[in-house]
């Protein structure tokens, strides 16, 4: 008879920037929870998402990228997350970018080389590259690092091998009791996703620094019966990017929401109406009240 003892667990995703780990969490899920970027340092905190059957149910953690020398507060935060999700692993999934240096990784794996938790080691990206001795290669040098660690050569974003990992990982995950309702699919309020997908789109369409001196707010989210109505605050440093934001005659603005909204239509599955607003608060990255106002409250 088969084994029908309940499994759950928390998988948690780590990694340096960019390498593909809220790619990797949305193909598991099939939902676009974690917002993806070509930048790095898109994701700032820690989500959870949930994947559940009549047997199990995984938890997985999509962390931000670890950064090495933190220059804000918020980036503290930020590594902090990233601390949280080394101590509660059932699994870890240690993603690196194929070819990547291993040697600017060293902070992260070192934390890995004495765990007892099983480690698999996804080597991302591999629809890049054609050349497979270059990929062998370059498991062989990751297994002298790890030892322990299971390789999978995998591209998140075209979901190949995707199928390997989870069945690995049901295989892993240990008996016990489901952590979350049995129909949850992340920890993340409905407010939190939106000011995501705001986040996500000033992210594209911003460069250097004003996407990394903003944050979002949502103030309020009304769902009535056939739309939801949501107003939400973009805080940003300066009054000069308060203006860029605006852009000319509110047509940057403008442009966000529209974008944001679609998306979040999509998400939703239902008509949204959506009001932003833009506001100057100084220094906010590194001012513990407004941080903790902003969910960064992990300390
Ligand atoms: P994170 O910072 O580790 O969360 O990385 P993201 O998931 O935000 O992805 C960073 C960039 O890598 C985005 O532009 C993704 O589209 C891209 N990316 C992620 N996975 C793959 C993959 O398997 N192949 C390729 N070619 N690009 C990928
Ligand atoms: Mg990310």
């Amino acid at each position: 008879m088969e084994n029908t003892e309940f499994k759950s667990g928390y998988v948690n995703i780590i990694g340096l920037p960019n390498v593909g780990k809220s790619t990797l969490m949305n193909t598991l899920i099939g939902e676009k929870l974690s917002i993806i970027t070509s930048k790095a340092q898109t994701t700032r905190h820690r989500i959870l998402g949930i994947l559940n059957n009549e047997q199990s149910q995984i938890i997985f953690s999509d962390t931000p990228g670890y950064i090495n020398k933190p220059a804000y507060k918020m980036q503290e935060h930020m590594n902090d997350f990233v601390s949280a999700a080394l101590r509660d692993a059932d699994i870890f999934l240690f993603m690196v970018e194929l070819g990547s240096s291993i040697e600017k990784q060293k902070e992260l794996y070192s934390k890995l080389q004495d765990t007892e938790v099983p480690v698999l080691l996804l080597i991302n990206k591999v629809d890049l590259s054609k050349d497979e001795r270059q990929v062998k290669n370059y498991i062989l040098q990751w297994q002298e690092i790890l030892p322990k660690a299971e390789s999978f050569i995998i591209s998140a974003l075209n979901k190949f091998n995707i199928d390997s990992v989870i069945n690995r990982i049901r295989q892993l995950i240990p008996v016990h009791p489901p952590y979350f309702d049995k129909d949850a699919f992340t920890d993340k309020s409905e407010r939190f996703i939106v000011s995501e997908i705001i986040r996500e789109k000033i992210l594209i369409l911003f460069k250097q620094e004003i996407p990394y001196s903003c944050e979002v707010e949502v103030e309020s989210f009304k769902e009535e019966e056939k739309i939801i109505r949501i107003s939400a605050v973009i805080y940003t440093e300066r009054p000069t990017q308060k203006s860029i934001l605006i852009g000319k005659g509110g047509e940057s603005i403008k442009k966000i929401g529209t974008m944001a909204r679609l998306d979040a239509e999509k998400f939703f599955d239902k008509k949204i109406f959506l009001e932003l607003f833009v506001k100057v608060k100084e220094k906010w990255r590194n001012n513990d009240n407004q941080l903790k106002k902003f969910g960064y409250d992990n300390k």
